[in-house]
């Protein structure tokens, strides 16, 4: 059927001119960067694997406790009351990304990321060993296929599992996995719903989710400049790319070659395309840098198999930067460089700064809700008061509350002290109870002291009260 609007230029790779979905199949290219990245993939799934029942000070490695607001990260918690702590911990990691990317151009999508990592080392090699390696399997039988969704089914279950066990704790996960679904209804829909998800994009969105989904593709534009390491194509020396021929080689094997002699002004791509049906995002490299490259390098495996098979030097397609690509001079010295590592330190000597002081726990005094001071028979004056106490320690803890006025009278109606669970937050309604002789000016500074066997602290609340000397003022009783 003719297509009705054809659109002018290339728009995507992973679509057709008539709008459909052009599915990518790439071939693997075995060679020195594949391996090192299969290295590295079966390392971090490993790790990601193991994370969740690994501890540190006791406490989970890594545990996004969201429902509580509390998240763990290598034996640290951070705590609701940790806000700026957070915000630095995450600025930091917002820095280090944009060094990184700056150094070294995409080399977390290529090598690190999860989707990556899963995609290219776990959902198509088991694809490839189903269903045949791409060119081969022309046509794959519906029975491979029910195969190949039955047990990429059963990774989703084991990656949704994992995933979850970083949100609720391997412990938590082990009793969900033990009981009814019935008794953890909630659970089981988050489960279920992560490994439809899981299922849907190893198993039909794919390389789309670098293509179009991720926002740090987008950013990379920003990110990157001239110096940054990425996968280039030496335009100079593979163009005009040159025609190939094969021919058989004395032992019968077939070996590539190029008709030099028909066009001697030949570069050294001889347009085999090998590096294009390689590509997991479908691109063709040799049109230049572009927001689809994910950096993984497997175009230049490819190529360096072909430039050994016609032995020529290899790295036509290479990890380089486009100034030492266009200008023959790469240069690690430039003010990004130097900028990113500088607020790096900032913000890390912020962090160690509000990190020490930290005490075992946070204590913030509030004033009682509704009226300010309530008058009291005898003249005394009552103040409403709230301690917010959250134990960063990682015990029981029981805190007693103090006042350092003589005349005052501190009353706790739930007890003093007060008993507290480790991580947990409690807000403490107080009363405190003074004479209103105090209050000269309407009000009076007043110490309250919070101790516990790892705390002592004390801070400075004011008492509001009568202001006696309006009183005076208003009766003309002055002396
Ligand atoms: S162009 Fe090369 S490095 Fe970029 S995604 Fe494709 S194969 Fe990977
Ligand atoms: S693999 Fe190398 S030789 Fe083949 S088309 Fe790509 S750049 Fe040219």
């Amino acid at each position: 059927m003719a297509t009705l609007l054809e659109p002018e230029e290339h728009v995507l790779s992973t679509l057709n001119k008539d709008g459909s979905r052009n599915w990518l199949r790439p071939k693997l290219s075995p060679g020195r960067f594949l391996l090192r990245r299969r290295i590295v993939a079966y390392i971090l799934i490993a790790l990601f694997t193991i994370i969740p029942y690994t501890k540190i000070n006791d406490k989970p490695t890594i545990l996004l406790d969201i429902a509580h607001r509390e998240f763990t990260i290598f034996g640290f918690t951070f705590l609701p009351t940790d806000t700026l702590l957070l915000a630095l911990f995450m600025l930091c990691l917002f820095v280090s990304i944009f060094l990184i990317t700056a150094l070294l151009g995409r080399i977390w999508c290529g090598w690190a990321c999860p989707q990556t990592v899963y995609m290219e080392f776990l959902f198509r090699p088991l694809e490839r060993l189903i269903e045949g390696a791409p060119g081969r399997a022309r046509k794959t039988s519906g029975l491979r296929r029910t195969i190949k969704y039955i047990v990429y089914f059963i990774c989703a279950v084991y990656l949704a599992h994992t995933f979850l066990a970083y949100f609720v704790g391997i412990e938590t996960l082990f009793q969900w996995v033990q009981t009814s679904p019935l008794e953890h209804p909630t659970a089981f829909i988050v489960m279920a719903a992560v490994t439809g998800l899981m299922l849907f994009d190893f198993g039909f969105f794919r390389e789309q989710v670098c293509i179009v989904m991720c926002p740090y593709g987008r950013f990379q534009s920003v990110m990157l400049d001239r110096n940054s390491l990425i996968v280039t194509y030496d335009q100079e020396r593979g163009e005009p790319r040159g025609k190939m021929k094969r021919k058989k080689k004395p032992t019968g094997d077939v070996a590539l070659d190029v008709l030099q002699e028909e066009t001697p002004a030949v570069g050294d791509c001889v347009d085999c395309k090998k590096c294009v049906t390689t590509c997991p995002t479908g691109i063709d490299i040799r049109n230049g840098l572009q927001m689809e490259c994910i950096g993984c390098a497997q175009c230049i495996d490819a190529c360096d198999a072909v430039m050994k098979k016609l032995g020529r030097k290899i790295g036509l397609i290479r990890y380089s930067s486009q100034a030492a690509v266009e200008d023959g001079h790469w240069s690690l010295l430039r003010p990004r460089v130097f900028l990113y590592p500088t607020f790096l330190a900032i913000l890390i000597t912020a962090f160690i700064f509000v990190f020490a002081g930290k005490n075992s726990a946070d204590v913030v005094l509030l004033r009682g809700k509704g009226r300010p001071f309530m008058m009291m028979e005898g003249g005394m004056v009552s103040n409403q008061m709230r301690v917010k106490i959250t134990n960063r320690s990682g015990v029981v803890a029981s805190y007693t509350l103090a006042d350092n006025l003589a005349d005052c009278e501190l009353v706790v109606p739930e007890g003093n002290p007060v008993t507290i669970d480790p991580g947990a937050t409690k807000t403490i309604d107080v009363l405190i109870v003074s004479p209103g002789h105090i209050f000269s000016e309407g009000s009076v500074p007043i110490k309250i002291g919070v101790t516990s066997a790892a705390l002592n602290v004390e801070h400075t609340y004011r008492l509001v009260g009568p202001d006696e000397s309006r009183a005076v003022e208003k009766t003309g009783d002055t002396p």
